[in-house]
């Protein structure tokens, strides 16, 4: 039956994981799958991290950079979509002068089982990040 689902608190990303200020809200969090939403102050990003079963990110809202281990930084806007496969290492965040605001969805709970939903590494320097 349909149900409004209460408001969860939102969340401040840990210094571990981000540079700068991350805020996420969790929308969904079933036995497998995990949606949030994940607003970036302007130059806030994650460190280097992974997904076991990958991650789809869907831009709502500002300016972003996105990049892929041995990949170009590339700049994301509102619409586009990520896919990041299995196990690549990437990092994610808001350009140094906008806020950016993604939609994350990606596997976990019962689906992985053997692994950690996601793995995190170094934080991105200032070099990799202005590398766009
Ligand atoms: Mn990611």
């Amino acid at each position: 039956m349909m149900e409004l689902q209460p408001k969860t608190p939102t969340i401040q990303g840990a210094a571990e994981m981000f540079i700068g200020n991350v805020y996420f809200d969790v929308l969904a969090k079933g036995d497998d799958m995990r949606v949030n939403i994940v607003r970036f102050t302007p130059g806030a990003r994650t460190a280097w991290h992974s997904h076991a079963r990958g991650q789809t990110l869907h831009v709502t809202e500002g300016v972003g950079r996105i990049q892929a281990r041995g990949g170009e930084v590339i700049e994301i806007r509102p619409g586009d979509t990520i896919y990041t496969p299995p196990g690549e290492w990437h990092w994610h965040g808001a350009s140094p002068d906008d806020f950016m605001a993604h939609l994350a969805m990606w596997e976990g709970g019962a689906s992985v089982i053997d692994e950690p939903e996601s793995t995190w590494g170094e934080q991105v320097t200032d070099g990799e990040y202005n590398a766009l």
